[in-house]
């Protein structure tokens, strides 16, 4: 917050972006921008009222809106993704600097559909998890690419590097709730573990794609591993400060899954 900030100009109480005209909340009464007008995209302290009275007006108001949620809703709920161009041009960039580090693993000798969609997935899968979740939550969340990690990102992708870091970016959420918060980390380590571990009883069925099999366990494992590490603004760090023991299960499931699949 800047001392000097003028009278006339508005910011998004979420983003900080300035809008010439702020949409405000019927609800709590703060100014936001186009993409946080939504009381579900401002983690609104009246979310509830907004709900409610939006599935009044869908439904006629014959649901009396009992504590089980349906499947439709949940899939509403996701399929109502806020993204922007920013997002969808950070997401692009960090996942060809991804695509390259997995490439480069081999110094970029085999190029197939397979390995694409291995590297691909491992990325995009665990970003997009972290998102769904926190919209789920009602949190606004999009990736966010940062300079440093897109640079360490981008030198790990040289064949000569022994040590890959993968770290282009994270995805942005607005939780306060401490457990909801550690869940929204914790789902992205997950689905490589079980992405990873499916490569795996694969491989044990059809020994014939092993290498992409392996690859795909290993890629997965070691992506899950570095980012359990507890630093910084990494999801390790997230989940060790909201419970020890799902961090250590994790970490331990990780590091199984990368040696087994690199043997
Ligand atoms: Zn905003
Ligand atoms: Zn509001
Ligand atoms: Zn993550």
């Amino acid at each position: 917050m800047t001392e000097e900030r003028e009278k006339n100009v508005i910011e998004c109480y979420v983003c900080g972006t300035v809008e010439t005209i702020p949409f405000r909340c019927n609800y709590c009464k703060e100014h936001f921008c186009s993409d946080h007008r939504n009381p579900i995209n401002h983690s609104c302290p009246f979310v509830n009222s907004y709900k409610k009275k939006r599935q009044d007006m869908l439904h006629g108001n014959q649901n009396n809106g009992g504590p089980n949620i349906s499947f439709s809703q949940i899939f509403s709920k996701i399929i109502h993704i806020k993204t922007s161009k920013t997002e969808l041009l950070h997401l692009t960039v960090a996942t060809l600097l991804v695509t390259a580090v997995g490439l480069s693993l081999n110094g970029y000798r085999y190029f197939s559909w397979q390995f694409l969609a291995i590297f691909i997935s491992a990325f995009l899968v665990h970003e997009l998890a972290h998102k769904f979740l926190a919209q789920y939550y009602g949190s606004w969340a999009e990736f966010r690419a940062q300079m440093s990690g897109l640079l360490i990102t981008a030198i790990s992708a040289l064949p000569i590097m022994p040590f890959k870091f993968i770290a282009p970016g994270a995805v942005m959420v607005a939780l306060s709730d401490r457990k909801k918060f550690g869940r929204v980390a914790l789902i992205g380590p997950v689905t490589n573990l079980v992405m990873g571990f499916s490569f795996l009883l694969l491989s044990l069925f059809y020994s014939s794609y092993s290498p992409y099999f392996a690859t795909g366990a290993s890629f997965n494992g070691w992506i899950a591993m570095f980012n359990l590490i507890p630093l910084g603004v990494l999801d390790g760090q997230k989940i060790l400060e909201w419970n020890k023991l799902v961090w250590a299960i994790t970490i331990a499931a990780a590091m199984g899954l990368f040696i087994i699949g690199y043997l």
